[in-house]
């Protein structure tokens, strides 16, 4: 569902540039709004959240996808926890829709999918090690690395229940925008794939925003 925001960028209190490839790592609080916007367009941004305060509870796909019946998600989606709790609910969306079923890409599955001379090349996976190493007062593992967001990413399941990694729905300026249920730690990694059509063998700089209020829809 395509549903604009009314907050304005100039009111946000952080705002970041991640380039493709990079990290973002930060706490949102809860009642604050989060927005990640698609600078250049067809870009996949591949995000984890996880309860600030107990890092054992974390979004989970399978939660989220059942509570709210549908695959896809999109503005009303409510991101649930491995313990059922509400983490975070889209408020605004301008791409219209997000994938969760395809999970991020790794040198390993680079090899499966395409080739094995992939195996050097750089991956979410990766970047998510690397966020956790640089930032050890988190206490976590790469055991805590499980179901992901892929924010603006297409993946249209077939009539058959099939998962087809699709040319890109989003475009330059698009934009999700999420509100935070609990104080939310945000892992993304601005993902660096070359090799599907998902980012347009382009990969390219995302913008995380933050502001302090709710968005007002
Ligand atoms: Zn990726």
């Amino acid at each position: 569902m395509i549903l604009a925001s009314q907050l304005q960028a100039e009111d946000a209190v952080i705002r970041d540039i991640v380039d493709a490839g990079d990290y973002y790592l930060k706490v949102v609080k809860k009642g604050q709004t989060m927005r990640i916007l698609d600078i250049e367009g067809n870009q996949a941004a591949d995000t984890l959240f996880y309860n600030a305060n107990d890092i054992s509870e974390r979004y989970s796909a399978i939660d989220t996808v059942r509570e709210q019946g549908n695959v896809y998600l999109t503005a009303g989606s409510v991101l649930m926890t491995n313990d059922c709790n509400p983490l975070l609910k889209i408020v605004a969306d301008t791409c219209g829709r997000h994938d969760t079923l395809g999970g991020a890409c790794a040198t390993e599955s680079n090899t499966v999918r395409y080739e094995l001379e992939k195996k050097c090349m750089h991956a979410c996976r990766d970047s998510w090690l690397l966020a956790i190493a640089e930032n050890e007062e988190l206490g976590m593992d790469k055991s805590d690395i499980t179901h992901n967001i892929n924010f603006f990413m297409n993946v249209p399941i077939t009539s058959e229940g099939g998962l087809s990694f699709a040319d890109g729905i989003s475009g330059a300026g698009k934009y999700v925008e999420l509100e935070a249920m609990m104080d939310t730690i945000v892992l993304i990694s601005n993902c660096p794939q070359l090799n599907n059509p998902c980012n347009a063998y382009n990969p390219t700089p995302v913008e995380v925003l933050v502001w302090d209020q709710a968005q007002s829809n």
